[in-house]
C-alpha cells in the first residue's frame, strides 16, 4: 500500500446470493474492482442506477452482510500507519471501525433523523452513543459548536426534521456524520432528489468539511455534474466494474471509454438547446451479465472480440486507465 493510500480494494468480487424458491440466484454486483483511494482526496464513483455503486460502498464501509458476500479479493484500510485487511476483523472490530474511522452519509436524511425527535435530541443520542459526556448540556454545547464550525444555524437544533427543507435536512445529516471527525466519509447519492440550487449547498458543505478535516471522501452519484464540481478523481462503473478511472478534468476533457462519452454527452450544456445524447438501450441485469465486455450490447463500436473477452486495463495517460478493446489489450488480464 502506498503511504498515502488510505483505502484499497484488490480484485474485489462481491455478490448477492439469494435463495429463490430453493434455487440459488447470484447477483454479481461488484466484479473485479481495484481501487486505491488516497488520503485527503475526493474520489467519485459514477454510473447508472443498478450498476453496483452502492454495493461497492457497502464493501468499502465494512458493512457486508448476507445475502451480500465477498466472493474473492480484499478491502484494506491504512489505520495509524498499519495495513488492516477488513476480512480479518471481528464483527465488533468492524462496528468500531465504522464508528471511529468511517462516516456514512446515506441518500435520504430521514433514515438518519428521527421524525418525532428534535434535531438536538438526535444529536444528543448520537453523541452519547459514541463518546462519554456527563451532562446533556455538554452534548448540546458540542452540537452547537460543531454546527457553527460548519456555518449552519444553531437554531435548527430546536427544529423537528419536517420543519426543515430537504437540503437543510441533508446538511444536518452530513454535519452529524462528521461530528467525530472521521478519516473517511462515504456518501451514497447524498444529493439525489434535491433541486440544483440546494444540491450546490450540500456539495459545498461536503467540500468545506473535506477541506477542514483534510480527510477522504468517497462519493457515489449518477450525477456527473456533481462529480465535476467536487471530485478529484472519478471512477466510472458499469455492470459492477470500474471501466475507466482518471482525474476529474481528464474524465471530462478526454474520456476514453464509449460509456463515459455517453455519460458526459448527456449533461446539459449552457446555451446549447440541442437534444442531449443518452446511453442507448438498458443496463444489463447483474444476474445475467453478457459475455465479454458487459457494455457490448449497447456500444456503437462493438467488435467481435468485445462479445467474447473482457479487456483488461490500459494506461492511456498518467493516472488515466480504461478497460476497452478500442484502446488496447490491457495489462490486468482478462477480467471476468
Ligand atoms: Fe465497446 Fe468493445 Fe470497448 Fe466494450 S470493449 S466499450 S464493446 S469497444
Amino acid at each position: 500500500m502506498k503511504n498515502n493510500t488510505i483505502l484499497k480494494t484488490e480484485r474485489l468480487h462481491a455478490h448477492y446470493i439469494l435463495d429463490v424458491y430453493g434455487k440459488a440466484k447470484v447477483i454479481k454486483a461488484v466484479n473485479d474492482v481495484d481501487l486505491a483511494i488516497q488520503e485527503n482526496e475526493i474520489y467519485g464513483i459514477a454510473g447508472e442506477s443498478g450498476c453496483g455503486k452502492s454495493t461497492l460502498l457497502k464493501a468499502l464501509a465494512a458493512a457486508v452482510e448476507p445475502p451480500l458476500r465477498i466472493i474473492s479479493g480484499r478491502v484494506t484500510y491504512r489505520i495509524a500507519g498499519a495495513e488492516v485487511d477488513v476480512s480479518t476483523l471481528t464483527q465488533e472490530e468492524k462496528r468500531r471501525l465504522r464508528m471511529e474511522y468511517i462516516a456514512y452519509v446515506p441518500q435520504g436524511s430521514m433514515s438518519v433523523l428521527n421524525p418525532v425527535a428534535r434535531i438536538r435530541d438526535t444529536y444528543r443520542d448520537f453523541i452519547e452513543s459514541h463518546i462519554s459526556v456527563h451532562q446533556k448540556s455538554e452534548a448540546f454545547a458540542l452540537a452547537k459548536e460543531h454546527l457553527s464550525e460548519l456555518g449552519l444555524p444553531v437554531k435548527i437544533l430546536d427544529a423537528y426534521p419536517h420543519q426543515l427543507s430537504g437540503g437543510m435536512r441533508q446538511r444536518v445529516t452530513i454535519a452529524l456524520a462528521t461530528l467525530l471527525k472521521p478519516r473517511i466519509i462515504i456518501g451514497d447519492e447524498p444529493t439525489t432528489a434535491l433541486d440544483v440550487v440546494v444540491q450546490r449547498g450540500v456539495v459545498q458543505l461536503l467540500k468545506d468539511v473535506q477541506a477542514k478535516l483534510r480527510n477522504t471522501i468517497v462519493l457515489v452519484t449518477h450525477d456527473m455534474g456533481v462529480h465535476a464540481n467536487i471530485a478529484d478523481r472519478v471512477g466510472i462503473m458499469y455492470a459492477g466494474k470500474i471501466v475507466e478511472e482518471a482525474p476529474t478534468e481528464k474524465i471530462f476533457s478526454t474520456p476514453a471509454h464509449p460509456y463515459t462519452h455517453y455519460l458526459i454527452n448527456s449533461l446539459p450544456k449552457f446555451g446549447d438547446k440541442s437534444p442531449r445524447e443518452s446511453v442507448p438501450g438498458s443496463p444489463p441485469s447483474l444476474a445475467n451479465l453478457p459475455a465479454g465486455c458487459p457494455f457490448h450490447p449497447r456500444c456503437p463500436h462493438v467488435m467481435d472480440i468485445c462479445k467474447q473477452e473482457m479487456p483488461g486495463f490500459t494506461q492511456v495517460a498518467s493516472n488515466h486507465k480504461v478497460a476497452c478493446w478500442l484502446v488496447g489489450e490491457g495489462t490486468h488480464g482478462k477480467a471476468a
